[in-house]
């Protein structure tokens, strides 16, 4: 194990939503509250494609990172996955592109609800795992994320229960050497309400957060909420 602990990570993930000038009227709102954010939390914004010229421009020179195609780029998520072909191989591929080209993949994984159900959750994720950084050497592990997120709790309103999430995430943690200082993020109906249940988890280092990110004041609080743990 090394000594050096993972940092923390909040990343807001946008998906599709807000156009150009939406993001631009979010991040000035968002910037103006950004400075008073706990220092240690490296927040991220993963904007649309459309819009990150406009991010790119607002987040120059702020504590603020890029999300996406500047500084971290979001891989494997389930709805890429689910509905955009994306496999475990291609998901390795871009892994391994994004290391070549100085971005930190968050590398999302998680189980249906079915697979839960058939206790196959564990078994899902790490070879989702092993498949996404297959050929990364353990030293380039220290560059990437993890999410965490089960299927059934996007955009659902039903977070996971957040000890089971760090069960889940020690799992995670086990299946390679070099994971032991990777963030690992929880995803999954993550909110400014429950957010600080998932920190006081000692294999969580942040969140990559959907709905929750969408409002400015409201991902706010939840980035100060991370802190409160
Ligand atoms: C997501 O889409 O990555 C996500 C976690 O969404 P939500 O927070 O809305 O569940």
């Amino acid at each position: 194990m090394s000594d050096k602990r993972p940092r923390t990570i909040v990343a807001g993930n946008w998906k599709m939503h807000k156009t150009a000038a939406d993001t631009v009227a979010y991040l000035e709102r968002f910037l103006v509250r950004a400075p008073a954010l706990p220092a240690e939390i490296e927040i991220v914004i993963a904007p649309p494609f459309p819009s990150l010229p406009a991010a790119e421009v607002m987040l120059r020179g702020t504590r603020v990172r890029l999300g996406a195609q500047t500084t971290h780029v979001i891989l494997g998520h389930s709805e890429r996955r689910a509905h955009c072909g994306e496999t475990d191989a291609s998901v390795n591929s871009k892994v391994r592109t994004a290391l070549e080209q100085g971005l930190t993949p968050i590398v999302a994984v998680g189980e249906t609800l079915e697979q839960r159900k058939a206790g196959r959750t564990d078994e899902r994720v790490v070879a989702q795992i092993r498949a996404a950084f297959a050929g990364v050497r353990s030293d380039e592990l220290r560059r990437v994320a993890i999410a965490y997120e089960p299927i059934w709790a996007i955009g659902t309103g039903e977070n996971c229960d957040p000890a089971e999430a760090d069960r889940v995430m020690a799992a995670i943690r086990g299946v390679l050497d070099g994971l032991d200082a990777t963030p690992i993020l929880y995803g999954g109906s993550m909110n400014a309400g429950n957010v600080a249940s998932y920190m006081a988890q000692p294999n969580v280092n942040g969140g990559l957060v959907g709905g929750a990110s969408l409002d400015p004041d409201g991902f706010a609080a939840l980035v100060a909420n991370a802190a409160l743990a």
